[in-house]
């Protein structure tokens, strides 16, 4: 992305903000509350619009863009959210396989069968037949996972993805993608407030402050040795 503003009324979100990862790197953005990590992801999602800016993935364009150009470059894209998002009424498999149906226009066999190998991957092999509201925070959550890799997405969107998990439910999740991280070339882009989990899984992590990316580096070198009193400032805080 190359100059993007977001403006929520008066408050400019993002300001200006040039943005790129190259395909296959794991990026994470840190940074205070409210300083516009969720905000990227979310454009990057077409949940919301940038004022200001292009947007680009993979070379297509997604800000501004025709709305066949948007549905292309969504297939492209998955997104693993906070809160899971998964559909109540839907079955573990039903959720999984519903996107790969209907916007993918897989076989509904062959969809089943792709999502019974994730569920296996993600360690829920035998929920296969529950609701989310039958499952735990973690387990949910891995259902997610689950769901974003069934549309065989090249770029993975995490956002704050153990924030609303209890505390005994968060090593495995990110233990989880940290083995998804390793194993496969897709290109990540998490937000997120677990720092062990940054140090492990980034190529290179983002220092997010009041809309702008003040400092950017390999994480062995945001963590030991930040350069901008801001992120000595934060990491002082979390760490
Ligand atoms: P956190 O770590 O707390 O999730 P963040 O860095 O991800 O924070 P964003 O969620 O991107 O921050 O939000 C940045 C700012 O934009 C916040 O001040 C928030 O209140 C504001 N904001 C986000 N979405 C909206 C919206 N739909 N309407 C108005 N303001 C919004």
């Amino acid at each position: 992305m190359a100059g993007v503003t977001k403006r929520f009324g008066e408050h400019t979100v993002l300001d200006g903000l040039d943005l790129s990862v190259r395909t296959g790197r794991h990026v994470t953005l840190i940074g205070p509350s409210g300083s516009g990590k969720t905000t990227i992801l979310r454009l990057l999602m077409t949940l919301a619009e940038p004022d200001e800016g292009t947007i680009t993935v993979d070379g297509q364009r997604l800000f501004p863009a025709t709305e066949k150009e948007v549905r292309e470059v969504r297939k492209k894209i998955g997104m693993v959210f906070q809160q899971f998002n998964l559909f109540p009424n839907m079955t573990v498999l039903r959720n999984i396989t519903e996107a790969p149906v209907t916007v993918l226009g897989l076989d509904r066999d062959e969809a089943e069968a792709r999502a019974r190998e994730l569920l296996e991957l993600v360690g829920l092999g035998d929920k296969c037949g529950m609701r989310p509201s039958q499952l735990s925070g973690g387990q949910q959550q891995r259902v997610a996972i689950a769901r974003a890799l069934a549309m065989r997405p090249q770029v993975l969107l995490l956002d704050e993805v153990t924030s609303a998990l209890d505390p005994e439910l968060v090593a495995g999740v990110l233990d989880l993608l940290r083995d998804i991280a390793r194993s496969t070339d897709i290109t990540i882009l998490a937000v997120t407030h677990e720092m062990n989990f940054a140090r492990d899984i980034s190529d290179q992590v983002l220092m997010f402050d009041a809309g702008r990316i003040i400092e950017a580096g390999p994480p062995e070198k945001i963590f030991s040795a930040p350069e901008h009193d801001r992120t000595r400032e934060f990491l002082g805080a979390v760490l």
